[in-house]
């Protein structure tokens, strides 16, 4: 590889991927996290003043399930350690799942993950347990030091997984798709479903 090679991708892709790059960095994920632990919060308070639907709990519930199996299943199990064959449609309906779990993209899940039993438990590990539970937990997500990891990646072997046309389109797409299947689709899809028709039950009551 020549040099011009080896030191303008890395540029270019920084540059034309700034809010990819933003969401991935310490920063962002704070943001990230933040704001969804917030509206998390504020679906606690509803849900303890009556104000929520069954049907809409029940539809949390599903989307959640699915979502921690993308991690558990998908990113563990296949993605990270290829512990079983999955068929085409089954990678594909993981890859869905995923964008609902907001743990980063596949590609990056697995690349963590990979470097986590290489180093595991030395500096390189990025949630070394050996700086306790906080750190090991939620701490090295929060205080992460996102450029030096970036490096140790490279030590990784990801080729598998890249050439998975699924995965490389979670990689690319990520963030946009996960804003809208956390955010927009929960908040649409009960609405507009599950919701009585507010101003039908209005005219029925005036109509009495
Ligand atoms: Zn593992
Ligand atoms: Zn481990």
């Amino acid at each position: 590889m020549s040099q011009i090679s080896q030191n303008e991708p890395e540029e270019v892709k920084v540059k034309a991927d700034w809010l990819r790059e933003f969401h991935r960095s310490t920063v962002g994920f704070c943001v990230n996290f933040g704001i969804a632990h917030f509206f998390g919060l504020i679906g606690l308070v509803l849900i303890a003043q009556g104000r929520v639907m069954t049907s809409t709990l029940i539809f949390a519930y599903i989307l959640a399930e699915f979502a921690s199996y993308s991690i558990t299943i998908g990113c563990h199990r296949l993605f990270s350690h290829r512990t079983f064959k999955a068929t085409r449609p089954l990678v594909n309906f993981l890859a869905v799942c995923n964008f609902f779990a907001g743990q980063q993209s596949i590609w990056l899940w697995s690349a963590w993950h990979r470097v986590h039993h290489k180093c595991v438990d030395t500096d390189e590990d990025p949630h070394n347990a050996t700086r306790g539970f906080f750190y090991s937990h939620i701490g090295w997500l929060l205080t992460y030091d996102h450029q030096k990891f970036l490096k140790s990646l490279d030590k990784i072997d990801m080729s598998d997984l890249e050439k998975v046309p699924i995965i490389m389109f979670h990689e690319r797409y990520y963030m946009y798709i996960h804003h809208t299947c956390i955010y927009i689709l929960p908040t649409v899809i009960p609405w507009y479903f599950f919701a009585p028709p507010i101003c039908g039950e209005i005219n029925l009551m005036t109509h009495q």
